[in-house]
């Protein structure tokens, strides 16, 4: 069976649910820094009858981690739900998880990591967080990128399986392995992020470039296909040593935006590949489907996962409908005939579950930018009012060298927003929301 710990247990309401739900356990240490909660947690054991799974330790969560590694007492499943950044406790995990371990890993410092103060995200996580519309998929990338980084240390490396943003927080999970000749790989998993500050556009410069001997497969190797199970899905079908690494080159933009002459904002690095395992999310669909009426959240899971399978594994970050429609002060084109556009033209297109305007696709922003221009050909935007070196006025006075369609295509309304699923979030209920800190004690 697997050993669980929950490395942040408060009342240990977790502990007992994995104990008394998921099939198969062995041990589930629920752990806490405070005697309080340990205490409340021995009554809820007790009062569970699962005391013969979880046993409740008070420590500080890193030393029962450095401990655990040092006596080779790995565990398979490391929860960190902490109030606020799991920063501190990301070192010790990546360390204390079994060869193909799961790390689940909660942030709620979603105000650092959505932008708004960068120079903190960079001392919790190793990168720089930008304001755009896509800061809750880049969230989820930092913390990508920072639990990369730290395994890397330890010849280590991640494997997501499935990244979330909800509500007020994250939660990542990620399977863990070992293999110095694929952490060669990780620079070129991490990318910067240049943003125009003017029209909102952005590119990646990826920080590593992998290439490969006389065989013409590009980076792409290393996430697609693989079954999740395997710890295949990183592994190239060529033997290490025909991969060459080295820096990449760039950077991606000129000193100025190309649509709009203002500056970028740089931020990152971020993790720049896939953030779900989509073999894995199928089936965990799957058994959600197979024991209807298990879990209260059913609706919201199947929504949120059935969006998640749609999303686009190789396109990192997405625009919004209304940003795009705002930039240029045109009316916002509806989501099906943006879609439309962008697939009568030859691009994929896709939804983000972080997002309810998201439109992630591989199409290049002067593609996106051409078909907005069509669009305000159709509806008008009165020029006059725009100021001439407005990020408006120097899209619209180019002309679209793409004739943009908008007819609407069947293809182009995505099969969980077809089958009317729960995809986004509704209004909250009351006492929604984060509670206040614990008290030390
Ligand atoms: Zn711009």
């Amino acid at each position: 069976g697997l050993r669980v710990l929950e490395a942040l247990a408060a009342s240990g309401l977790r502990s007992i649910r994995f104990a008394k739900e998921v099939p198969g356990l062995r041990a589930v240490v629920a752990n806490d820094f405070s005697a309080r909660a340990v205490e409340l947690m021995n009554r809820n054991v007790a009062f569970n009858g699962v005391g013969d799974l979880v046993a409740p330790r008070m420590a500080d969560a890193r030393m029962l981690m450095y401990q655990c590694k040092a006596d080779r007492e790995l565990f398979d499943v490391i929860d960190l739900d902490p109030y606020g950044s799991p920063a501190p406790f990301l070192d010790a995990a990546v360390q204390a998880v079994s060869e193909g371990g799961l790390l689940c890993v909660t942030c709620t410092d979603m105000g650092v990591m959505a932008g708004n103060s960068a120079e903190t995200c960079y001392s919790k996580y190793g990168a720089m967080s930008l304001k755009g519309k896509f800061c809750h998929e880049m969230a989820l990338r930092i913390i990508l990128h920072s639990l990369d980084s730290r395994a890397n240390c330890y010849q280590r490396f991640i494997v997501p399986l499935l990244s979330i943003s909800a509500d007020f927080y994250i939660r990542v999970f990620v399977r863990v392995f070992t293999g110095q000749a694929k952490v060669k790989a990780s620079a070129s998993k991490q990318a910067l992020v240049y943003h125009c500050v003017g029209c909102g556009t952005h590119h990646l410069q990826r920080l590593g470039k992998v290439t490969s001997h006389g065989t013409g497969y590009g980076r792409a190797l290393w996430w697609r296909g693989g079954p999740c199970d395997s710890g295949e899905l990183l592994t190239p079908r060529l033997s290490s040593s025909s991969f060459k690494y080295g820096a990449a080159t760039g950077p991606p933009v000129g000193p100025t935006c190309e649509f709009c002459q203002q500056r970028h904002q740089l931020g990152g690095p971020m993790w720049a590949e896939p953030l779900h395992d989509p073999a894995f999310v199928e089936r965990v669909l799957a058994a959600l489907q197979s024991s209807p009426g298990r879990f209260q959240t059913e609706e919201r899971m199947q929504g949120m996962l059935s969006v998640v399978t749609e999303e686009l594994g190789d396109v990192p970050l997405y625009y919004t409908l209304d940003s795009l429609s705002s930039t240029i002060h045109c009316n916002t084109p509806s989501l099906l005939q943006f879609r439309s556009a962008l697939l009568h033209a030859g691009y994929r297109v896709s939804l983000s579950h972080a997002c309810k305007n998201a439109v992630k696709t591989d199409a290049p922003p002067a593609v996106l930018w051409d078909i907005m221009r069509c669009w305000a050909k159709i509806h008008p935007v009165k020029r006059e009012r725009l100021a001439e070196t407005s990020p408006a006025s120097r899209i619209l006075s180019v002309e679209p060298t793409l004739q943009a369609s908008f007819t609407l295509r069947d293809d182009a309304n995505p099969s969980s927003r077809k089958r009317g699923l729960k995809r986004f979030p509704e209004n909250p209920e009351a006492f929604w929301g984060p509670k206040a800190r614990a008290k030390a004690g």
